[in-house]
């Protein structure tokens, strides 16, 4: 995959290292999540990371007193992995930043304006509206707060299990949910948890499902979009990446008084069916297409 020219996304917000449980806050004015803010932001974080030889942590930009610690312990975690880390974090932002740009066009089209959601990337642990994210949370939308929160070693392991494929695995992950907030902006995700929440919703026809394989269609209308610089896909490498996603984990359940986030991890579809919804609205290029609240046939 080639995503050297999707434009890098500010709406970012690194907590890498400001609260890995074994550390336990002692990152100095850890726990503050640290927007990159504009161009400039990535431009000052091009230089930190030249400086720095990849070092991953980016915080304690507006807590001057923590930043040397930080940095530090960046480099404890060894040149070869803070490359390896690094790497993944822009990979992440330039994905983003193509679905940001395919999904503001399309909603502009409908004269919508579309806004766009953040990512957190964090490791280890950290806390969402949703509830607290751990080590063993896979990637998952929090409505409450219109964020995406990404573990980066939930990308590690995708790419131990795929090797070069696993970058198309990794861009469909975010693609997937960006999809949950795009459901969330036109009013289908509040409509869903309405309905699971009256119980009674379990199986493979459930609401839940079909939340999902829209999520894996609203990937595949972004994959339309972003053709060119993913590359042509061979058969099998889309049920390959999603069985992976499956495989290492997905949107964890997570409920809270503030909501609830995308319940992933025992309702999904097959991969077969996560892949044949990704590529209806590959082909299709239209919401319209990806109403899986409708089909009978999933
Ligand atoms: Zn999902």
């Amino acid at each position: 995959m080639r995503d050297d020219n999707f434009r890098p996304s500010s709406n970012i917000e690194d907590r890498r290292g400001s609260s890995g449980g074994d550390f336990g806050g002692g990152l100095g004015g850890g726990g503050i999540p640290i927007r990159t803010g504009g161009g400039l932001g990535f431009i000052i974080i091009v230089i930190l990371v030249i400086l720095f030889g990849g070092g991953e942590q980016l915080l304690g930009t507006s807590a001057p007193a923590s930043q040397s610690e930080g940095f530090q312990s960046g480099a404890v975690g060894g040149e070869e992995g803070a490359d390896h880390e690094t790497l993944g974090a822009s990979r992440v932002a330039r994905v983003l930043g193509s679905t940001e740009d395919y999904w503001g066009n399309y909603f502009q089209t409908y004269g919508e304006t579309y806004a766009q959601p953040t990512l957190v990337l964090f490791r280890g642990r950290t806390s969402s509206p949703c509830g607290s994210a751990s080590g063993a949370t896979g990637p998952f939308y929090c409505p409450g707060d219109n964020k995406i929160y990404l573990d980066l070693s939930f990308f590690d392991e995708m790419d131990r299990a795929l090797g070069a494929r696993g970058d198309f695995a990794q861009a469909y992950v975010i693609a997937h949910e960006v999809g949950h907030h795009v459901q969330n902006e036109v009013g289908i995700l509040p409509q869903a948890h309405r309905a699971m929440e009256r119980g009674g919703d379990r199986g493979a026809e459930s609401v839940a499902v079909r939340l999902e394989l829209q999520a894996d269609c609203l990937a595949g209308m972004w994959a339309k979009g972003a053709v060119a610089d993913i590359g042509a896909m061979e058969q099998g490498d889309l049920e390959e990446a999603i069985g992976a996603a499956q495989a290492v984990g997905d949107d964890k359940l997570q409920k809270n008084s503030q909501g609830y986030a995308v319940p992933d991890s025992f309702t999904h579809g097959t991969s077969a069916q996560r892949a044949r919804w990704f590529r209806v609205g590959m082909q299709s290029g239209n919401f319209a297409s990806c109403d899986t609240f409708k089909a009978r046939d999933l």
